[in-house]
């Protein structure tokens, strides 16, 4: 809830307005029970209790790379459900990779959150808690946000848009907007709607393929909005907030990795304010797709280049933990 939500609540309770903000302030800090916010009144203490449940996520598993300290969480949800978090350790601070869905029903081919199809969507309250086990659990500051997990943040849309105003809030956590990505696959509506609500993240986009014909076979949310839309969407946001936009690109070996491929893709984003991230396909055992060896995936980045595109490939962490979105999930659902 936002501060003013609490104190409308605050209000019929006959509750003076000031107390929501120490409320916020408390459930952002990362109480579990009402009784811990020790400056309000016992009343008002049970009263909380009686009326509302603080959202939790359990750790029902923990996995730490040896490599690099990344951490892999299965976290379980109140209701059973499983959903995976990522705590990165980078030069510049810890960021944290959360999942704003149970399943995903978008069906990537290349994806093991979509295997099984989509279960529900999580509240704000279950993607904050991600954030604050990931502090609570390492006794570490977060200090950005990738909403890159299990899930497709604009399929959740206003839940989503919720967390990002109260993970940024001053009052709150105050991770700032600038530190924090979304990722989507390209639900082109959702593009629109984020590009008004001023809120000044970086925008990723799991582009993939530099084609209809390839993107439509590996994902199917392209025979919905295809590339020419979804494209259009892209420079239409670049114009509304004039911010820069991060296409993702999975190699993967033999479905998308040709200097032709480089070169149709390079004519695609030629222009735009954008930077390409390579991204070493990840094999996911239903599927028989993977990428290409080091050589083949800096040879495609090296072409991007070349054709005039801002390219990086991205780093791997965790390589020790091996599992990419969806996996450490799956492998707990099929026992
Ligand atoms: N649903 C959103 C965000 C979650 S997926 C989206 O699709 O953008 C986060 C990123 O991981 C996406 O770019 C996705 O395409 C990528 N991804 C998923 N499975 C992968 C795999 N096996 N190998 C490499 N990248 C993968
Ligand atoms: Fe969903 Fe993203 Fe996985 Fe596609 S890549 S199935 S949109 S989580």
């Amino acid at each position: 809830m936002t501060i003013e939500e609490i104190g409308e609540w605050l209000k019929i309770a006959g509750e003076p307005p000031y107390r929501a903000e120490q409320i916020f302030t408390w459930l952002h800090s990362g109480v579990e029970k009402f009784d811990e916010m020790s400056n309000l009144p016992k009343k008002l203490r049970e009263n909380l209790c009686n009326n509302f449940h603080i959202a939790d996520v359990k750790i029902k598993k923990r996995l730490e790379s040896t490599i690099d300290n990344t951490v892999k969480y299965l976290y379980e949800l109140y209701d059973g459900e499983f959903i995976e978090s990522v705590l990165m350790n980078y030069h510049h601070g810890y960021s944290v990779c959360i999942s704003t869905q149970v399943g995903c029903r978008m069906g990537c081919k290349f994806c093991a959150s979509g295997l099984e199809g989509f279960f529900r969507n999580l509240t704000a309250s279950e993607m904050l808690a991600q954030v604050k086990m990931a502090e609570k659990d390492n006794g570490i500051r977060v200090s950005n946000v990738v909403m890159m997990g299990m899930g497709e943040p604009l399929d959740n849309y206003d839940n989503s848009v919720r967390f990002l105003r109260l993970v940024s809030h001053e009052k709150g956590m105050n991770i700032g907007l600038r530190h924090i990505s979304l990722s989507t696959s390209g639900v082109v509506p959702g593009i629109y709607k984020l590009m008004n609500e001023s809120l000044p993240i970086t925008l990723s986009i799991s582009l993939h393929a530099p084609n209809n014909e390839v993107r439509s076979k590996i994902m199917p949310v392209n025979r919905k909005w295809n590339i020419e839309e979804l494209l259009k969407a892209c420079r239409d946001y670049i114009d509304k907030t004039g911010r820069r936009i991060s296409f993702e690109y999975a190699v993967i070996d033999g479905v998308n990795d040709t200097d032709e491929n480089a070169k149709e893709l390079a004519s695609k984003l030629k222009g735009m304010l954008c930077h390409l991230n390579l991204i070493p396909a990840n094999p996911v055992a239903e599927n028989n797709f993977k990428s290409p060896d080091k050589a083949g995936i800096q040879n495609f980045c090296n072409s991007m280049i070349k054709y005039g595109i801002n390219t990086t490939v991205r780093r791997t962490l965790g390589a020790d933990i091996n599992a990419s979105c969806g996996q450490l999930r799956r492998s707990e659902t099929l026992r």
